[in-house]
């Protein structure tokens, strides 16, 4: 085994719940404080207080399970707080659906923010934040969905092996949560998880993802589905970060993300859910017809999480 199993304790109350976030073996110059530092450094560059690494911290808040071990990232309190004032005193969140459209950041909004506006109009919650570096997948998504940072998690370029640190699907499943992560063949977010007790299901394109993402949420009860899209990245690279056959890509991002909100609120009507806008970095020009990223730039690492919180019939 390559990752430690704690026991999971169920969290019924407010003030267990901020027992979780107490991290009791930790140490100065632990794992969890250079991973707070090194999160932290790109929010303070870029002044923002939050790190796309926190998403992990909150869902787990959220959710009333414990954090990953080597977690330095902080839960986001004004989404926290609204879970807890929607969900009403002890009140979880059940379901989680993270909608993970690669590259859709916020210099793709300053371009097209009547795209990004439905988005943050379905959402309701938008939290500013930024990436890490080098800016791109196997190493923002293993921040995501670790809440730690790259020199901890260990994946420092593009490159895809499997991550040995603890995941939010590790603590998901030692909670007894069903986990599951759709995705295109091979990709980042395909390789760098696996060998956890969650499902995979890998397909040959976004549309394949999309179409079981929805038939998935209707017929079996996963509590936690990852749903990736790689679209806007992958024709950004290759024809323009703005080309025509770009904005198309955004344009289905934001109608995907539509539909996965009209199929979460039909099918889990009768739980606390969240469902979230997860991109890892964004994209500047390489050259005209050509997008890139990785770089410690505003165009790559300014980068927003949206946030949807819905509370059970
Ligand atoms: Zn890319």
């Amino acid at each position: 085994m390559f990752y430690k199993i704690f026991p999971h304790t169920p969290v019924e109350k407010k003030e267990n719940r901020s027992k979780l976030l107490e991290r009791p073996g930790e140490r100065a110059g632990s794992m969890n404080d250079i991973a707070r530092a090194e999160l932290r450094k790109y929010m303070d560059q870029y002044g923002r207080d939050h790190s796309i690494a926190d998403l992990t911290p909150t869902v787990c808040e959220l959710c009333g399970v414990r954090l990953p071990e080597e977690c330095g990232a902080s839960a986001i309190a004004s989404v926290v707080d609204h879970g807890e004032k929607l969900f009403g005193g002890a009140g979880l969140a059940e379901k989680v659906l993270l909608f993970c459209p690669d590259a859709c950041a916020d210099h793709q909004r300053d371009r097209r923010p009547d795209v990004f506006e439905k988005i943050e109009k379905i959402a309701g919650m938008r939290i500013r934040s930024t990436s890490v570096m080098p800016s791109v997948t196997p190493v923002c998504y293993g921040s995501i969905f670790s809440g730690t940072s790259p020199a901890v998690h260990g994946i420092q370029k593009y490159e895809k092996p499997v991550l040995r640190v603890e995941t939010l699907f590790d603590v998901f499943a030692e909670a007894g949560k069903k986990v599951t992560i759709l995705s295109v063949n091979g990709c980042s977010i395909d390789t760098i998880f696996r060998r956890r007790a969650i499902d995979y299901f890998s397909f040959r394109n976004d549309e394949d993802v999309h179409r079981w993402t929805l038939k998935l949420l209707k017929e079996c009860d996963y509590d936690l589905v990852v749903s990736y899209m790689t679209g806007y990245d992958e024709t950004a690279h290759h024809t323009g970060i703005f080309s025509g056959e770009s904005m198309k890509q955004l344009e289905l991002a934001a109608e995907r993300f539509a539909r996965l909100a009209d199929c979460a609120d039909a099918v889990w009507s009768c739980f606390n859910r969240l469902l979230a806008f997860v991109p890892d970095h964004g994209q500047h020009p390489a050259a005209e017809d050509q997008g890139t990223h990785g770089e410690n730039l505003p165009e790559d690492m300014l980068t927003s999480h949206y946030y949807r919180l819905r509370r059970r019939r």
